[in-house]
């Protein structure tokens, strides 16, 4: 197991665990039990590609912790997904469901592929593989797959429908995340950026200004970029630049979210509009603005680059965006840092009651999703802002100390087994 420390993002993850564990004492050698994930699965999955070769992927599923219920977290496609990266967000999620107060544990999958280069077929066929090779540990009581990175609702319709032929019988509550028509969550689509722009507006509200000149810029225009951008729009803050893989567009002023929302559902860019001048994304995090809002990949803000951000705080969109170095150094600067497992819980509370809604066969409406994702959201923040503010430690601190606390207590009324 020790390859898991070779990981950077592993390392990273039980280094921060490591210093919300030692503030908590947790005892009974728990620390030591946190720091591993209960399982770990590696799989091959062999595709079928288009032009009749056999290509094989590498996927992969982690169950970190089990404490609270079934494990919960997405599946992730990216070309840099290994082990270590998986294991790392497993464990992150076992102290977002902690800190949300939900009935999950920590898991996280992903396959080591780059989507945007396999066709639909293609997608389908490595989909279902991956699905049909890690099918003995994932079940609607067991372990629920959900969207991440790289990977939507259409995908969690193959693995529902995978898994459902499997077993002769349709069982929508093996995934969360899934299309409306087969029984996901209205709501679903849009939870972690309308709950990333809660915590941006909580945050601006609690600890700075919320005047109509405040700037924000985000990373990443995926789902979470967009679905962000479009709330805070709706709540009257202005979203002055956003990037995606190819660069970012900035303009002072203002940019027109929806039209660049419209840009990038057809296929397009953010800098195919014309409305603001072309950076780079390194350009982006150092530019000047009140929120800045990383909402791609992880591991960006970090020990080269910390030191040029301009902004006043920082909401984690993403998961693991900031290095363990990068943290400190905007620490010392005196940059406020929302993380990751308070700031893009939305998506995660709205798959819970996607699996409420899919165990019980009763749909909720669109604003019951929306109303009951802002209450959580905001209670979530107020507890986690109030207890850093008892202990005087950052929020990061505080958040993870307040997962991993509930998670710790319900282990220990667990007890050990045999
Ligand atoms: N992948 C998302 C996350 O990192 C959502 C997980 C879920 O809905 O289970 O929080």
């Amino acid at each position: 197991m020790y390859e898991l420390f070779d990981s950077p993002a592993y390392s990273e993850a039980v280094m921060q665990f490591r210093r919300a564990g030692e503030r908590l004492a947790t005892d009974d050698g728990l620390e030591e039990r946190f720091e591993l994930p209960q399982r770990t699965l590696v799989v091959s999955c062999p595709v079928r590609m288009d032009d009749g070769t056999q290509k094989v992927f590498s996927g992969y599923r982690v169950q970190h912790n089990q404490a609270l219920g079934p494990y919960k977290g997405g599946i992730r496609y990216h070309p840099e997904v290994d082990m270590g990266e998986v294991a790392a967000l497993a464990m992150t999620m076992t102290w977002k469901c902690g800190l949300a107060e939900l009935p999950f544990g920590g898991a996280k999958g992903g396959i080591a592929v780059d989507p945007g280069k396999l066709s639909e077929g293609e997608l389908e066929r490595l989909t279902r593989r991956y699905t049909a090779e890690i099918l003995p540990i994932i079940g609607p009581n067991e372990d629920i797959p959900a969207p991440d990175l790289g990977t939507n609702p259409q995908v969690m319709a193959w693995i529902m429908d995978t898994y459902s032929m499997s077993k002769g019988f349709t069982v929508p509550s093996i995934v969360t995340g899934k299309p409306v028509l087969i029984g996901g969550s209205l709501g679903r689509e849009e939870a972690t950026g309308f709950g990333v722009a809660y915590v941006a507006e909580d945050t601006l509200e609690r600890f700075g200004k919320r005047t109509a000149d405040v700037k924000v810029v985000i990373q990443g225009f995926g789902n979470v970029g967009t679905y962000t951008a479009l709330k805070l729009r709706d709540l009257g803050i202005k979203v002055v630049a956003v990037s995606d893989v190819r660069g970012g567009i900035y303009n002072p002023d203002g940019l027109p979210v929806e039209e660049l929302v419209e840009i990038v559902r057809r296929k397009g860019f953010v800098t195919d509009h014309g409305g603001g001048d072309k950076i780079t994304n390194e350009e982006l995090l150092a530019l000047e603005c009140d929120v800045l809002i990383p909402a791609a990949l992880g591991r960006v803000i970090h020990k080269d680059n910390a030191q040029k951000l301009k902004c006043k705080m920082v909401v984690e969109a993403a998961n693991n965006p900031t290095t363990a170095e990068g943290d400190d150094i905007l620490r010392e600067r005196g940059i406020l840092v929302v993380p990751d497992i308070l700031a893009n819980s939305g998506g995660l509370i709205v798959s819970y009651f996607e699996w409420v809604q899919g165990l019980q066969e009763y749909y909720w409406s669109r604003e019951v999703v929306h109303d009951e994702l802002k209450k959580r959201m905001k209670s979530t923040f107020i507890k986690v802002a109030d207890f850093a503010e008892k202990e005087k430690i950052p929020m990061r601190l505080a958040a993870l100390m307040l997962g991993i606390d509930r998670v710790a207590r319900a282990k220990k009324l667990r007890g050990l087994y045999p």
